[in-house]
């Protein structure tokens, strides 16, 4: 343990959920499919950015306080990637739940099948980034914590670790709050937490042929060249809860919005014109 790092005894049990997101700042003609979702070929997949943020907080986490770090990323074998990336950078241990019975998942069940994983490795401290990029919602995270009933810090942009206590500071848009939280406590965590450290170089060496079951003709690698492979029964899942079957999300239509340059109004700096303004939000039902 560092100097200045109360901490506590053998340290902490950090979890973090990564996942592997198609690049969407590469969108190109090809990018969604007629049926309106997304063409996750046409796209590079790379690590979704917040995840990054977080596993660098589970990561000093670590260098402060001593402990682990596991990383869980559920999806396709390809999501393997990330989880070398994560062993790379510092991660002891890192995990792929993969399963036909989660396809079509949506946030509630992908957040249950993920709090099942989670829950097997007895965590102190959860991390997820506030929100991947693709689905955008934000809505794993905290869902993960109401499913484990851990409590929920979300926008982390610091923290510190105290015996069984967290201080958070949070980012709340016109400032920042500080928290004080009992752990076990799930945190979801911005870019204004840091940047990820880059990789250690002798760990790339190390851990460069990692690789989980489905990608070795299904046996598992020795010691620490062996990602580990969860599916839902291996992680206690109730069917009924996860892949279409747990997911009541119904998309009705999706819509591609592209503002022509003419779509924008001035509004006079005066009181006139915010009053119109809101007249107009509200006759239309954005406000009110
Ligand atoms: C009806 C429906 C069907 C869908 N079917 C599919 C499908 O078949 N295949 C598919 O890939 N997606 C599918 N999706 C999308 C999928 O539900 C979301 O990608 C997923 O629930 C996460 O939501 P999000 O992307 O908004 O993540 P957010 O809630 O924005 O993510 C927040 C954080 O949670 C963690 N997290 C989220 N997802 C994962 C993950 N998979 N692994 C590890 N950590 C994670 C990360 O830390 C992330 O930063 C479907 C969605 C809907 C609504």
């Amino acid at each position: 343990m560092k100097e200045n790092c109360k901490g506590r005894a053998g340290g902490y049990n950090c979890v973090v959920c990564i996942k592997q997101v198609p690049d969407t700042k590469k969108v190109t003609g090809e990018a969604m499919k007629a049926d309106g979702t997304i063409n996750r070929a046409a796209l590079p997949a790379i690590f979704n950015p917040e995840d990054r943020n977080a596993l660098e907080a589970a990561l000093s986490v670590k260098e402060r306080y001593g402990g682990t770090v596991t990383a869980i990323a559920m999806g396709l074998p390809a999501a393997c990637a990330i989880l070398r990336e994560a062993l790379m950078c510092g991660a002891d241990a890192a995990y792929l739940v993969t399963d036909r019975k989660a396809a079509g998942s949506d946030t509630l069940a992908t957040s249950y099948i993920l709090s099942q994983a989670v829950k097997k490795f007895n965590p102190d401290l959860v991390f997820c980034g506030r929100q991947a990029i693709d689905g955008d919602t934000a809505q794993t995270g905290p869902q993960i914590a109401e499913k484990l009933d851990f409590a929920a810090i979300t926008y982390l942009e610091k923290l510190d670790l105290d015996g069984d206590f967290a201080t958070a500071v949070r980012d709340i848009g016109t400032g920042v709050e500080t928290d004080r939280v009992k752990l076990p406590a799930l945190f979801t965590v911005t870019e204004k937490f840091g940047e990820l450290r880059p990789f250690d170089v002798r760990r790339v060496m190390k851990y460069k042929k990692a690789k989980a079951p489905v990608e070795n003709g299904g046996a598992a690698m020795e010691g620490d060249l062996a990602i580990g492979q969860l599916s839902c029964d291996d992680i206690g899942c109730d069917p009924e809860r996860c892949g279409f079957a747990g997911s009541p999300t119904n998309v009705n239509k999706i819509v591609s919005v592209v503002l022509a340059g003419g779509d924008y109004k001035e509004i006079a700096p005066t009181d006139e014109g915010v009053k119109a303004l809101v007249d107009e939000l509200a006759a239309d039902h954005t406000i009110g």
